[in-house]
Parts: structure tokens; sequence; C-alpha cells
């Protein structure tokens, strides 16, 4: 009885937070996109069954990022919270958590999700050591609202841990949670502007270069041909570009690292352990042996197909449909065929 006095009293005094709520922090990508993993975020978040707040930051276009958002009415989101400030360019891990450090105190959020990417690796750590708790990085499932599972030994075994800290902050790995798909448009999402003043000493947004692309990104990709070590230059890596431009939208090129190491083609192409999480419907591995740190990184897509002219190499354990021979007359005949097509 006393329990509920104090809540009543709290209501009155602080702000309505008395029962578990979460917080996501959505990411916008250029011109006022939400990211993709924000969706797969939303579903994980959605799955703790308690309200759900998402806050977006940005230098421009966060209340476009914010009716997208809007449009998931049927996932418990009440309040979308947008700060935006022209300092949020570059979105600067040191601008941004003193923010969410406010809001968190304000309204006491139980759990805290960001999607697994550059953008929360930077933030959701910090906010964790400010709020004096143990971040959990890169949950792959949610048992209740204290147990998560997520990988350990490079993708080898799974974890099932228990967080008895009052506050849990996670990522979330996008292919582990199927992407929200949009309510009705009924129901009301409030929209909240969050002024802020934002302090930051110590970082400054420079400059920043990214690669264009007329290819999907690897992490929303249907298709990825990814070449190996046996590609042996940067010049025979065409190979996989024209076969992926066979599929305009659709597919692109990934890479182990050991390609990526020599120069073949750009590290953000990497898959693996140290490189993106994929998981296409198509993944088709081509000169690449399947050491335990690229399996990491691509183990789920949907179906794999190996292409190496080695009948043992370890890759052929993990493949749908395996092709032994060598890459450099598979690839051209395979891109003449599928031309035809
Ligand atoms: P190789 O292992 O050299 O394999 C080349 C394959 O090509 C062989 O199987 C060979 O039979 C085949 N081949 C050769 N010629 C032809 C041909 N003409 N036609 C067809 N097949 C041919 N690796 C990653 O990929 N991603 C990571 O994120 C990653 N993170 C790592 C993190 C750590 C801490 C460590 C220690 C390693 C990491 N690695 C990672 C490296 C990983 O261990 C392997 O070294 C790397 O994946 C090997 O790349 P590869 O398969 O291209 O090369």
């Amino acid at each position: 009885h006393s329990r509920h006095f104090l809540c009543r009293l709290a209501i009155s005094t602080v702000r309505p937070r008395c029962f578990a709520s979460t917080l996501v922090l959505a990411e916008q990508i250029d011109g006022g996109k939400l990211a993709p993993v924000t969706l797969n975020t939303l579903t994980a978040a959605s799955q703790l069954k308690q309200d759900v707040d998402c806050i977006i930051f940005g230098s421009e276009k966060t209340s476009e990022t914010a009716n997208q958002l809007q449009k998931f009415n049927n996932l418990n989101i009440k309040k979308i919270f947008v700060a935006e400030n022209a300092a949020f360019k570059g979105l600067l891990s040191e601008s941004i958590t003193p923010v969410l450090l406010d809001l968190q105190k304000k309204n006491n959020y139980t759990h805290i999700l960001g999607g697994s990417s550059t953008f929360t690796k930077g933030i959701l750590p910090r906010l964790a050591a400010l709020l004096d708790v143990q971040p959990i990085s890169d949950i792959i499932k949610i048992v209740d609202k204290d147990q998560f599972m997520r990988f350990i030994y490079a993708g080898n075994a799974i974890l099932k841990l228990k967080s008895n800290d009052k506050i849990k902050i996670m990522t979330v790995r996008g292919t582990a949670f199927e992407a929200a798909k949009q309510g009705d448009g009924s129901g009301e999402v409030k929209i909240e502007k969050l002024e802020s003043s934002v302090k930051n000493d110590l970082s400054e947004f420079v400059t920043r270069e990214v690669t264009q692309s007329e290819r999907p990104e690897l992490s929303s990709a249907r298709i990825i041909f990814s070449g190996g070590r046996a590609l042996k230059s940067k010049e025979n890596f065409k190979l996989l570009y024209d076969l992926a431009d066979l599929f305009p939208g659709q597919a692109t090129v990934g890479a182990s690292r050991a390609a990526v190491d020599a120069g073949y083609c750009a590290n953000d192409l990497q898959i693996g352990q140290t490189g993106k999480i994929v998981a296409p419907e198509l993944y088709i591995a081509i000169g690449i042996s399947g050491a335990i740190q690229h399996i990491a990184g691509m183990k789920d897509s949907k179906v794999i197909v190996a292409i190496n002219k080695d009948g043992d190499a370890p890759i052929f354990a993990m493949a749908d449909y395996g092709l032994t021979g060598d890459l450099f007359k598979i690839l051209p005949e395979l891109t003449e065929k599928l031309k035809k097509k």
C-alpha cells in the first residue's frame, strides 16, 4: 500500500514513471532517414512488452525521421523525442551522451536499447559508465526483462546472461530480430522537441568521407558476392562487381579480412567478427576459406553458396551449395549465364 502511495507522490513531483519502460536510441542516417537497424531494435524493444519512448539526434531533418518512426504506432511507442541541434552534426558521442543522461535522469527508463552500429557503440558504453551499470552488447534474443542472449567466442557459443542492474543498456544485433512493420497509422504517438544545450569540449566534427555506391548497403543487400584472398588483386574484384551489377539495387560486394588487408577492396566491405555482420538471402563466398572469424559475420545468411578450389575448405561445411573449382574459370562463366537470364 505504501509503495503505491510513494508512486503517486513521485508522479506529482517528478515525472510519471513508476513502471518499467524502454528508451530506444533511434539512428538517423543521411537525409532524414531512419537507419534500418532501428527497425530491428524496435522489434527487440517490443518484446520487452512495456512502454517505449524513442529519441532521435541530428543536426537537421530530424522531424522527417520522427515522422517515419511515428508510423510504428503498433509497437507501444508513447513518445518520440527529437533533439535537433547544429552541434549534433557528425553525431558525436561526446555531444549526445550528456543529453541522454539528462533524459534518463528525468524518465528513469529500465531499458535503453540501440542497434549495434558505430553510432551506438560510441554512446551507450559512455552512458552506461555514467550510470554505473554494465552495458550488454549485441544481444540476439530477449528471454525476459532481465535475461538476454548474445554470442561469445566469435560466434562459437551463445551466452545467456542475467543482469541485476536497475537499468539495462543494450545494443541489439540487427540480423537477429525481424525489422518492425509499420502500424495502421491510428493511435497517437507524440513527438516532443527536446531543447538541449550541448556542451562538448572534447571532440569536434571535421569531415566525413563516405564511399559513394549505387549498390545497396551490406546490411540491407539481399545478395552478397563476397571475395577472399584468392581474388589476388584489386582489379580482379571487378569480377564480383560485374556479378553484383546484374542485380541492381539488390546485390553488393563483401570481402574477407585477408582481401581487405591485402588492399583488394575498401575496408568497409569486410565481413566477420571485426567487420560487418550480415544475413542476406543469398551469400556467395568466393575464394574464402571459412575461418571462424569470417563465419561469425555471415552464418545467419539464409542460403550460403561457396566457390573454392579446395574441396576440403571449411566453408563447405557451412554452405548449402558448394562449387569446387577455380573461381577465375567459374565467375566469367557464371556472369555470362546470368546475363542471358
Ligand atoms: P584464406 O584463408 O587464405 O583462404 C583463401 C581460400 O581461397 C582458400 O580456401 C583457397 O582454397 C581458396 N582459393 C585459392 N585460389 C582459388 C581459386 N583460384 N579459386 C577458388 N578458390 C581459391 N577474417 C574475416 O574475414 N573477417 C573478420 O572480421 C576477421 N576478423 C578477425 C579477427 C581476429 C582477432 C583474427 C585473429 C582474425 C580475423 N579474421 C577475420 C581473419 C581470419 O582468421 C582469416 O585469416 C581470413 O578470414 C581469411 O581470409 P580468406 O578466406 O580470404 O583467405
